[in-house]
Order: C-alpha cells, then structure tokens, then sequence
C-alpha cells in the first residue's frame, strides 16, 4: 500500500482521492476490485452492506512472515478472533497455518475447518474447565496460562482426565505499547501474563506436577503496534525467563511465542517493518534451538477486507456534512470503540464531487456510531457505494445484531473467483432460540 494516503501527523485526516494504491482492492477503469472482480458486480450479487476478502492477498501476507522469518524453525499460529470465518481458516489452515484460540468456540471452528490441533495454543485470562477438558481432548500444542489459579485448575483437570497438559505461561513483561489503551496488553497494570518473576514461580510449580509440561513461554503485548521496538522488548524479557527456567528447575522450554500484534497501514498511519523485526528476533535466537511461535492476527487478514456499504442519505446540519450509510458500529465498532482510522474511498470514480471533510455514520440509534470523522471525501449521491478498508480483521467478527439489525454477508475472493463464505441474515435469524409463544 503506497504511503501517499497517509497524512501522518494531521489530525483531521483523509486520503488524497486516487492516491490510494491498496494491492487488495485495487482501482482499475475507474471501480475498485477486490483483485479482478469488480466491487460493484459482487454487491450487485449479494448486497450491502457486504464484507470481501480478498483470499489471494491473504496467502500473500502470510508467505510474507514465512519468508521474513525464514531461517527460524516457526509457527505461524493465525489469531483466530481477528476473522474466524471458517473460509478464511481453510484457506490459511490449508497454507500451514496453525491457530491462535481464546475461547472452546474458536477451537470448535479451528477443528472443524481441519487445522492441526498440535498447531494449536489456547491464550486468555478466563479458561473454563469445560474448555479446558475440550482443549485437552482435541489434544492442543499449549495452554497459555494467565495465572496461579488457572494453572491450579488446568492441573486439576489434566488429571482427571489422565492426560498431561502442555503448558506456557504467559508473561506480562512491562513494557508500553505505542497503540491505543484498549489494545494495549503488555503493561504491568493490564489484566493478561504473569511478572517475570512469578512465571518462575509458576514454572516450578509445572515441573513438580505429574499432569503438567512446560513446553515453551508466551507473551503478546497488544494490537497495531507499528514498531519492532516493543516486541524486541518483551522478547528479551521472556528469553530472559526462559534462561532463569533453565536455572531454577532445569527445563528446557522448547519453543517462545512473541504473540501477534503487528501492525498494518491503515488510515491513520504505517505498517510495522516485519523484516527489521524478523532480523531483531533472529539475533536474539541465535545460538538457541528454540521454535517461534508467532501469532499474528490482522497482519494476516486485515488490509485484506473491505466493507461495501451504499449512501442512503446526504445531510447538512451544524456546519457538518453527514454521509449516513447502510453499515454503522453494528457492522464495523473499531472506529467507536478503539478510535480506529480506516482509510475509506468511493467505489465508483465518477460519483467524484468535491471534496469535502464530512462524518461517515450508520443507521444505529447511538451518537457514537460512525464509521468516519473528518475524513476527506468526495461528497457522494445516495445511492453511492463506499468501501472502507483494513476492515478482514476485527470487523465482522465484532459485529452485533444491535438495533435489531440482521448481520451483512461476507464473501471470500480467491483466485478470481467470488464464494459466498457466509450469507445474509435474515428477521428469521434474529428470533431464532427465542421463546416465541
Ligand atoms: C488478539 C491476539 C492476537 C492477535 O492480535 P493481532 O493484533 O490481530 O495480530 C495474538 N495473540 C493473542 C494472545 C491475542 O489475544
């Protein structure tokens, strides 16, 4: 993606109309296509608001860490909950992709979509025992563990069930990333990992339990972070344990997962230079047979998805232009719950007005619903059809029936051809398990 549409440093902010050259969804003869097929046919044929992903440039990203990280014995653990449309696991799965889960949802998905379950690690601070038997039946790669207590749980379970659990803990290592307090994780005040020193502690406490293995060490210290700084960081606090392990109960750990969290260009800034950041972990793994496990989410999937949404209405009120579309915060919450910068464009260029600072907002019945401020944008007709971009990841996934709205359709592009990866709801679909009588 060229640099040309960031206006880094301003605040009110907006591409150039025509600057954008986004590989994903390129602009030829005047309509932007998700690869060859036109935005236009696809929502002809299935409507709006619609998702597409683009699946080639979702192969490409990933070959992208592969290759960038090349030299290292990895595993590239695709963050499940950034898109887990089971069309887009297929598609890495398919590639050599493990997965990175939450939750016993996510791993029923995985499974089912046929990715390996010892490509597998299970991450989050709230596991339940139901989760954990399942996890432990499907046979994951690891827990991520978060604390003493649910380490104490996942022991309790393993035994029970007359399994050993594979087990890293995640640690909290202390250092600030540059992105926005709600993705930001790696801070010794947020609620995920374990200081360095209890790891250690905890640890201990996996070697001396029969029905518990330590297997490796984790840490993930948050979301768009644009720079290796922070990872290189948290990398030689976890090598760090992973040596005072070795030390202290004389286990090897094999594998260190640096989590996900790199960062990609989007509306507001650039993308995180996977290859200054391959070449930092590189050198600090030198010397250590140990796997990397990496986890990335929206580096996969993320400028590799697009919102198609249609102009219903134009308005002019309190010195603001409003362009009020058919998507809001129930197809598309990042811009109103993490102050996420999308860079949006017109599908068609001949729907070019002038260009003028205008809101971009939805039909939900909340102040806080927009899918733009301020941004740059040739002035559009109703009827007009607006893409947003940077939008496969946390983008359908996040989206809510709120309002009563039926969830739009996502449709996967891949090698040129179009596949509805899931449709439309319907009013039918909102009741559905309600008491009805
Ligand atoms: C969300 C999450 C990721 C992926 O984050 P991205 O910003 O999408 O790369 C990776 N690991 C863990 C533990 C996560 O919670």
């Amino acid at each position: 993606m060229g640099t040309g549409l960031l206006n880094i440093g301003q605040r009110r902010r907006g591409p150039a109309e025509g600057v954008s050259a986004d590989s994903a969804f390129p602009r030829r003869d005047g309509v932007l296509r998700c690869g060859e097929v036109s935005l236009e046919a696809l929502v002809q044929e299935y409507g709006t608001p619609l998702y597409v992903y683009n699946g080639d440039r979702i192969l490409e990203r990933f070959h992208a860490v592969r290759d960038a990280f090349a030299p290292l014995d990895l595993v590239i653990a695709y963050s499940v909950k950034a898109n887990p449309n089971l069309a887009v696991l297929r598609l890495l799965g398919g590639a050599g992709a493990g997965a990175d889960i939450v939750s016993g949802g996510e791993l029923y998905r995985v499974r089912h979509a046929g990715i390996d379950p010892e490509r597998v690690v299970f991450a989050g601070v709230g596991k339940t025992r139901d989760e954990m038997r399942y996890a432990l039946e499907q046979g994951i790669m690891a827990f991520h563990v978060e604390s003493a207590q649910e380490l104490v749980a996942l022991g309790e379970v393993a035994r029970d069930a007359g399994v050993t659990a594979p087990v890293a803990v995640r640690v909290n290592p202390d250092v600030r990333s540059p992105t926005h307090e709600f993705t930001r994780t790696g801070h010794a005040s947020a609620k995920f990992g374990v200081s360095p020193d209890e790891a250690v502690d905890l640890y201990r406490a996996i070697v001396e339990h029969t029905a518990l293995s330590a297997v490796g060490v984790n840490v993930h210290i948050g979301s768009q972070i644009r720079e290796p700084r922070p990872f290189l960081a948290a990398l030689d606090v976890v090598l760090e344990v992973a040596d005072r392990v070795l030390r202290d109960s004389g286990t090897d750990l094999r594998y260190v997962d640096l989590g996900g969290g790199f960062g990609i260009a989007d509306g507001e800034a650039g993308a995180l230079d996977i290859r200054a950041l391959a070449a930092g972990v590189a050198a600090r793994l030198e010397g250590r047979s140990l796997t990397l496990i990496l986890e990335p989410g929206r580096f996969l999937v993320g400028d590799a998805g697009a919102l198609l949404t249609r102009v219903l209405y134009l308005k002019r009120s309190g010195g603001k232009t409003f362009v009020i579309t058919d998507a809001g915060m129930t197809e598309l919450i990042r811009p109103s719950h993490y102050g996420g910068v999308h860079a949006i464009s017109l599908v068609h260029d001949s729907d070019k007005g002038s260009v003028e600072r205008v809101d971009i907002v939805g039909p939900v019945c909340e102040q806080g619903d927009f899918l733009a401020r301020d941004w740059r944008l040739p002035v559009p007709s109703p009827g007009a059809l607006i893409c947003v971009r940077q939008a496969g990841a946390y983008g359908f996934t996040m989206a809510s029936n709120y309002n009563s709205r039926p969830r739009p359709a996502e449709v996967l592009v891949h090698g040129g051809r179009p596949t509805l990866a899931r449709r439309r709801e319907e009013y039918g679909d909102l009741i559905r398990g309600e008491r009805d009588d």
